[in-house]
């Protein structure tokens, strides 16, 4: 059988529990076998720096996930010595799994919108297919043209040729309404985040004076 392997890309500035939750709900409901957790190395995309360093963000992934089956940190993104591009990260995967493997692209609706400023957005669908969900915590932005026609186009064809990149998915799945953004914010104000992290995260954060802590 083909592999079905998932990538879930993100700065993850902590890792919090609700990135597991949903790693954990979108490895189930698209029957992955393997997801791979791609904390981001130097994100391009972004307004502000990560206030962790990339080793820190990966630390913290993994002390989120431990060895949970089906989900694992992947550190190319980090150990990259130049701007990581999902696009490479892809490539990368398609040639490691082979043409037959279903590879899925996850992203949250917050980050959907940004994707046509994403380096070779367009070949990413030559690559994978996309599972997108909606984020409590945050609205959806509006689609830009390009993507939107995509996004009809292949919401027509729906999920009959699975294994056909490109297709993507829309998915109605528990998510939590929680940010990275929220959880630093609380922690440099010194309140608890205690249900909100892993206890090891918590810990680490406090060793490693992270976040003002
Ligand atoms: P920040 O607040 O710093 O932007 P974040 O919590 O949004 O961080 P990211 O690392 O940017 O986390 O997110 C990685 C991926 O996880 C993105 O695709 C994002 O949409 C998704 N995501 C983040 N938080 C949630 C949540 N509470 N529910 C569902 N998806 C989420």
């Amino acid at each position: 059988m083909s592999p079905r392997i998932g990538v879930f890309g993100g700065t993850f500035d902590p890792m919090h529990l609700a990135h597991r939750d949903m790693a954990r709900a979108l490895r189930d409901e698209l029957a992955l076998d393997k997801v791979h957790i791609v904390p981001a190395g130097q994100p391009y995309h972004r307004a502000q720096a990560p206030q962790a360093s990339a080793e820190q963000r990966l630390a913290m992934a993994r002390l989120t996930l431990g060895d949970e089956a089906g989900l694992w940190v992947d550190a190319r993104e980090v150990r990259r010595p130049r701007p990581a591009y999902t696009v490479e990260t892809l490539t990368e995967l398609r040639a490691e799994y082979g043409e037959a493997a279903e590879l899925w692209l996850l992203i949250g609706g917050d980050s959907l919108a940004a994707l046509p400023g994403w380096r070779h957005w367009q070949q990413i669908f030559t690559l994978a297919n996309l599972a997108v969900w909606q984020r409590p915590d945050l609205p959806t932005p509006p689609l830009p043209p390009e993507l939107a026609a995509r996004w009809q186009a292949r919401q027509v064809a729906d999920f009959s040729k699975r294994t056909q990149y490109g297709t993507i998915r829309a998915l109605t799945l528990p998510a939590q309404a929680v940010s990275a953004t929220a959880i630093r914010q609380a922690l440099a104000a010194g309140q608890p985040c205690a249900g909100l992290l892993a206890p090891a995260v918590v810990d680490y954060i406090n060793q490693q004076h992270l976040y003002g802590r």
